[in-house]
């Protein structure tokens, strides 16, 4: 059997095109545009990507976008100050700090910072919070995507065995919250998250009807670790080299090329849960401009 390969940019395309269309109408309608600000500092060349990244699709959807460039050097104090500033700023809806922050910044202090209104990633307690009871919040964006891309494909997760491998706050713990929560059509699953002391990985990984990955570690899951038919999720991002060009070489956490021969769906790194993660940035964003107008 050859698995359904999930493509994460059509999926993200299709919502974008959606999210430009509700631009449009909230500008025409309310006079209000999305505005989001990207605060990155220091010179990660990931990390620029990413940012790169969500500001161009910010720009591509009509979106107001701002990008904050500070020094590696920047003090806690003087990026907070920033943070409080785009807090009172009525033109921006969402503030996205970029992570990893440089070891002398206290990244919770700064999460902390952002009002929770602004906070489109999700990452503020009180958001984190709303998420395990179950309330309307900003859900943060990767593991958003998982779900909207397990709905577009159709994927019945009620009473399914999910095994999700990693414990992250911004991936693994709000995934499993979200997939477990009794709400439908992608919640009321069975959920295992698996993490450095779990015994027996592929005891567990084996036993998974939705099989998700988001460890950091290049083909961790090979094909006699997954079950035939699983739906497998692989969130993974890793730099394994560089073309001549330059360009990043990327893999994801699961043997692909193998695992694809049993799963009955797979995603691809890149081009899976990647383009689904800042489409769900620019969701949150909207939906906290939204927000204005039911002020
Ligand atoms: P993280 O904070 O480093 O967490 C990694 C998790 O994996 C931890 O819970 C860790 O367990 C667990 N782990 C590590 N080695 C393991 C092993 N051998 N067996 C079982 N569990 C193991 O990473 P993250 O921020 O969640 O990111 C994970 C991956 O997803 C990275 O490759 C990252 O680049 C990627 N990512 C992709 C997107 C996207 O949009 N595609 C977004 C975010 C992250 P402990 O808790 O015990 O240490």
């Amino acid at each position: 059997m050859s698995a359904l390969i999930i493509d994460g940019k059509k999926i993200a395309a299709e919502i974008r095109e959606e999210i430009k269309k509700e631009v449009e109408k909230l500008k025409a309608e309310h006079g209000i545009t999305p505005g989001l600000a990207t605060i990155l500092v220091g010179d990660d060349p990931a990390s620029i990507s990413y940012v790169k990244a969500k500001q161009n699709v910010a720009k591509k959807l009509g979106f107001y976008s701002v990008q904050e460039n500070l020094p590696a050097d920047t003090s806690e104090e003087e990026l907070l100050e920033l943070i409080r500033r785009y807090n009172k700023d009525s033109s921006i809806h969402g503030i996205l700090v970029q992570l990893p922050l440089p070891k002398h910044i206290n990244e919770e202090r700064v999460i902390m910072e952002i009002v929770p209104e602004k906070d489109v990633d999700g990452f503020h307690p009180v958001n984190l919070g709303n998420l395990v009871r179950g309330k309307p919040t900003f859900v943060p964006c990767t593991p958003l995507g998982v779900m909207v891309m397990l709905e577009k494909i159709g994927c019945e997760v009620e009473g399914k065995e999910v095994v999700i491998v990693g414990r992250s706050n911004i991936v693994g713990k709000p995934l499993a919250i979200l997939l477990f929560q009794k709400s439908k059509p992608v919640g009321n699953a069975t959920v295992t998250v698996c993490h450095t002391a779990t015994r027996d990985l592929a005891f567990h990984t084996k036993r998974a009807d939705i099989l998700i990955v988001a460890v950091g570690k290049p083909k961790l899951i090979t094909a006699d670790m997954v079950k035939e038919g699983a739906v497998v999720i692989d969130v993974g991002v890793n730099r394994i080299g560089q073309t001549p060009e330059g360009k990043a070489i990327l893999c994801g956490d699961v043997d692909f090329e193998k695992v694809k021969e049993k799963a009955s769906a797979i995603t691809p790194v890149p081009g899976g849960v990647g383009p689904m993660t800042i489409t769900m940035l620019m969701k949150n964003t909207l939906e906290a401009a939204k927000r204005m107008v039911k002020k």
